[in-house]
């Protein structure tokens, strides 16, 4: 075969796992894996060879190739047969020109990329589909896997039931008591996932599926496993490809585990390696106020005038955020994360409840649907905007994680004023009569009223 890729070690240890061995960390230091492709073999291939295969694919209909992640397999996984792939046409999603948001920050060039527009409603799918089409390779080959095991705070599991029900392979999903919304928990019960609820938190269920995983039965779905990795990389060649090739200056991208921020500067560096672009963007990692160890971590090493370093981090116990799904105090992936930081020229910000509530319903006022996290990205990108890091010219990415319909209930509350926040664009519905002229009169006296208020806030222009 042409391409070829294996585990090795992050830390540097002489080992290397074929992709379909049952490994999750090395057998010589105990660190995390990352999947190393034969990089050589990309580069018999020239990069306008690579950019104008990976553009004829895109959103086409050979099988698996319209896949945003299928359509770079070569990148990918590419030992993995096409009809043991596992695919629900994931990414190829709207990267939204957010020009009236952009324009009331004073920025010309702003982008949200919509990952949550997917078929489980989050970037969660980009990994699953690598991860249970490498499972079922395996068990294609032979392999005694029983089921794949994930903890999750909610959108893992809905990837995991999703992929795992189109492939007819059993799932068990161990999730937070009580810590999931509505929509997240019957995802997996309608996929017919066996769902375990633990009377503990995300990390508590992350530790008890590291123990159930020894069992080699059982095979761990969550993103220490570096399978979801090479699925979620393809969204940076994705973003690129979306430009025409051109390198945007920023992507800022909310962080928990921290699984996405390493995928995200694994993919822009190794199209940089590849020649398929000549620099790296900057990534800013974004965590809510109240789970934000790498913030922490972040801001000492800025303190003392140096780069971030994997001693600087301590865990901490994370509190309760409305940005449930990175609600992490203890991050997997922290390893990849500062190296991918160090190499991006990261930044890390954080943002408090109230920040994250309401930069998600400012955004919203300019079409968007902003799930919570993608609100914790937004309120980190208007402080580096006031703070003179971001630049008014600057092409800046925003990756919105999920899609806003799993999170009903923040943006009822919201708009309701039952969130412990000052909510300042909130929007409640006017109680009108029922007769023509009657709801005529009201409905022209609301619109007068929102001119005004409009007026007096400032920039709140309208176009008729
Ligand atoms: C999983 C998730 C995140 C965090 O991604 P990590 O890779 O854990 O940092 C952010 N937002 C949403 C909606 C998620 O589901
Ligand atoms: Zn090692």
């Amino acid at each position: 075969m042409a391409y070829r890729a294996e585990f090795r070690c992050v830390r540097g240890c002489d080992v290397a796992y074929p992709l379909d061995a049952v490994v999750y960390r090395c057998e010589a230091c105990g660190g995390l894996l990352e999947v190393v492709h034969d990089e050589a073999a990309w580069q018999r291939r020239s990069p306008a060879s690579w950019m104008k295969l990976f553009d004829d694919r895109y959103l086409r209909n050979a099988w698996p190739y319209g896949s945003g992640v299928w359509g770079k397999k070569e990148w990918v996984q590419p030992h993995v047969a096409d009809e043991n792939v596992v695919s629900l046409f994931e990414g190829g999603t709207n990267m939204f020109w957010a020009e009236r948001y952009g324009a009331s920050l004073g920025l010309s060039d702003l982008w949200i990329k919509q990952c949550g527009i997917s078929h489980t409603g989050s970037f969660k799918d980009l990994g699953m589909t690598v991860l249970v089409s490498t499972v079922k390779q395996m068990i294609a080959d032979g392999k005694p896997i029983r089921a794949v095991v994930c903890a999750s705070t909610g959108d893992t599991s809905a990837a995991l039931a999703a992929y795992g029900a189109a492939a007819g392979i059993d799932v068990v999903v161990l999730l937070p008591e009580a810590k999931v919304t509505a929509a997240q928990l019957v995802q997996p019960l309608a996929n017919g996932a066996l769902v375990c609820s633990l009377a503990t938190d995300f990390d508590g269920c992350m530790r008890v599926v590291q123990r159930l995983s020894e069992d080699p039965d059982l095979y761990l779905a969550n993103s220490m496993n570096s399978l979801r990795v090479e699925g979620q990389k393809t969204l940076s060649i994705e973003i690129v490809q979306q430009f025409d090739w051109e390198v945007p200056d920023w992507v800022l991208v909310p962080g928990g585990n921290l699984g996405n921020v390493s995928a995200i500067a694994k993919g822009f560096t190794e199209m940089l390696r590849a020649g398929l672009i000549d620099r790296m963007p900057r990534i800013a990692c974004c965590q809510a106020a109240r789970a934000n160890p790498l913030y922490r971590a972040y801001a000492k090493a800025r303190a003392e005038g140096r780069d971030l370093r994997e001693e600087d981090f301590e865990p901490v116990e994370a509190g309760p955020t409305l940005a449930s799904a990175i609600r992490i105090g203890a991050p997997v992936s922290l390893p990849k994360a500062v190296r991918a930081l160090v190499a991006a020229r990261g930044v890390v910000e954080q943002a408090t409840e109230a920040e994250l509530a309401d930069a998600a319903a400012r955004a919203d006022r300019t079409g968007l649907f902003n799930c919570p996290h993608t609100g914790v990205a937004l309120a980190c990108l208007e402080k580096l905007v006031a703070r003179g890091e971001i630049r008014p010219d600057d092409r800046v990415v925003v990756v919105s994680t999920a899609h806003g319909l799993k999170f009903t209930e923040f943006k009822t509350r919201y708009h309701e004023g039952t969130l412990d926040v000052p909510a300042r664009h909130r929007n409640v519905p006017v109680e009108v009569p029922g007769e023509v002229e009657a709801a005529r009169d009201a409905i022209l006296r609301a619109l007068d009223h929102r001119d005004a208020r409009a007026e007096q806030h400032g920039g709140g222009r309208r176009v008729r």
